[in-house]
């Protein structure tokens, strides 16, 4: 029967096909059975029409134009800020630095002084060692000394770090 056919279709499965009836003007004459219910159905009539409404309303909103000195301010802006980008870049950075206490930060700090040490002295790293170690062998028992030794001491143990990548977990190789 005729009735029987349009209800087959019912409203939930009408929704569901909402976006291809709006978008496809061929879908409701391919597809019988919504065009039936859209038919019969007053509520899905009503709610395709207000899609419809909606998106014809969209197609014609525009942008407003900005205000006749919005490039001047701009333009004005945008140099004051790439003016003093260094500046605060690196003070932004500089307290970044000092004052962070994040534990990822300090293995990748330890690294860049490692290889600032490494480049700053126009070196290898045997060089680095074998300074290191001379270092070590000179050491008196006199504070500064002292002091000398410990950081040597560092600067080695973070360069393992910085040699072995697998840090994380795996045992560094015993040398
Ligand atoms: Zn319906």
């Amino acid at each position: 029967m005729e009735t029987k056919m349009e209800w087959k279709t019912d409203c939930k499965t009408c929704r569901s096909h909402l976006a291809d009836l709006l978008l496809d003007e061929s879908y409701i004459t391919e597809h019988p059975d919504l065009a039936a219910h859209m038919a019969a159905c007053a509520e899905c009539r009503t709610e395709l029409e207000e899609l419809q409404a909606t998106v014809a309303l969209l197609g014609e909103w525009t942008a407003p134009e900005p205000s006749a000195y919005f490039d001047v301010k701009l333009r004005a802006r945008l140099r004051e800020v790439q003016g003093s980008e260094p500046e605060g870049l690196w003070s932004r950075m500089r307290s970044f630095l000092l004052f962070s206490t994040g534990r990822r930060l300090r293995p990748a700090l330890a690294g860049t002084l490692v290889v600032a040490v490494v480049l700053g002295g126009g070196g290898t790293l045997a060089g680095l060692y074998e300074r290191s170690a001379a270092v070590v062998v000179q050491a008196s028992p006199a504070v500064n000394d002292l002091n000398v030794l410990d950081n040597n001491a560092q600067a080695l143990q973070q360069m393992d770090q910085l040699l072995d990548p697998g840090d994380d977990g795996s045992a560094p190789p015993t040398t």
